[in-house]
């Protein structure tokens, strides 16, 4: 019955994932079937080597409301969710989750309560970081603790998992950043949002995607494209070697005054900082126009509008 009134789309990236799709979609099934939530299944095959394409294949034969993708080949995480949010636009609301089951399907069915209550976009939190190796949990420290900063957004807990009105969708897919971070772009957009918390689970099959080697590329990405600020750091680079030039003048001009020899170190020094500050401002200068270029490019909307009022109503007034 549940396959008939669909409001809710499971979008589920998936990349090497064998052994979990059909798992995970027995078990989301029941749980939504069981809360009698309309939904279905839409899962992004990110270019996977293994059988996961074949085990998506047989579950979209056997079962109408199961979808799936295939890319030709390993896009990556955001890629698969821009592609399964776009594919699942014409859904009331849409809910992203990892397929490994480390994000409890049954916060899916308080997300619904809360997405039906009226929110627009909830947010899933992380209550604790599973057991992960000791470099990524401190490195996915290090890496939310500068995206935060940047993005001026709470990015420590925040994850994928997350559920979104349609509305939030079409945003989101209408964005047409390249470099798109979902995680953080779901907060920029705004909306009414909430946020509900979720212990992050064991993985029970396969492993984890991510190399010490993957999640840098990934927290360098996702950092510049939500921040120029590495682009201001020949601004301050000169900034010191100006402010010594002139330290260093000032404490050699009053030597000189007072009838005391300036050596020729502090002289060479002086005008190493002097033109080495004038070199690094300059760039810096040019790395401010360089971020106004990039951001251009990435063409973000100027604003996002949430509500109008109704149509009928305006031709009143007029
Ligand atoms: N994933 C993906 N493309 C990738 C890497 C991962 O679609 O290039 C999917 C993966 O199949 C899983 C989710 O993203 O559904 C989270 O991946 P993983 O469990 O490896 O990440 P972790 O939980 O360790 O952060
Ligand atoms: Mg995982």
């Amino acid at each position: 019955m549940a396959e008939h009134c669909a409001r809710l789309c499971v979008v589920i990236p998936a990349f090497n994932e064998e052994q979990m799709i059909k798992k995970a979609f027995h078990t989301i099934h029941g749980i939504l079937s069981e809360h009698q939530i309309g939904h279905s299944f839409l899962f992004v095959d990110d270019g996977s080597a293994d059988q996961t394409w074949t085990e998506i294949e047989s579950l979209a034969a056997e079962h109408s409301n199961v979808r799936g993708i295939c890319f030709s080949r390993n896009f990556g995480k955001e890629a698969a969710i821009h592609a399964g949010l776009t594919e699942a636009e014409e859904f009331d609301c849409c809910v992203v989750i990892d397929c490994d089951l480390q994000h409890p399907p049954e916060t899916i069915v308080e997300m619904f309560r809360l997405w039906e209550e009226g929110y627009e976009i909830i947010e899933g939190v992380k209550s604790k970081r599973s057991a992960e190796a000791a470099i990524n949990s401190l490195g996915a420290r290090t890496f939310y603790s500068l995206m935060s900063r940047a993005s001026g957004i709470e990015m420590r807990s925040a994850s994928d998992f997350k559920l979104l009105d349609r509305k939030a969708v079409l945003t989101l897919v209408n964005i047409r950043e390249k470099d798109a971070f979902f995680r953080a772009l779901s907060f920029w957009i705004g909306y009414r949002t909430t946020q509900i918390e979720y212990e992050v689970q064991e993985r029970t099959a396969g492993q984890s995607k991510w190399s010490v080697k993957s999640l840098t590329k990934y927290a360098i990405r996702n950092l510049t494209s939500f921040t120029s600020l590495p682009l201001q750091f020949g601004t301050a680079a000169g900034g010191i070697c100006l402010l010594a030039a002139l330290i260093l003048g000032i404490v050699s001009i009053t030597r000189k005054c007072s009838g005391r020899i300036v050596g020729v170190t502090a002289l060479i020094s002086f005008l190493l900082l002097l033109i080495g500050g004038i070199i690094l401002i300059s760039m810096g200068v040019i790395g401010y126009y360089l971020a106004k270029v990039y951001d251009e490019v990435r063409q973000r909307p100027v604003y996002i509008i949430s509500k109008r009022t109704e149509r009928e109503h305006v031709e009143e007034i007029v």
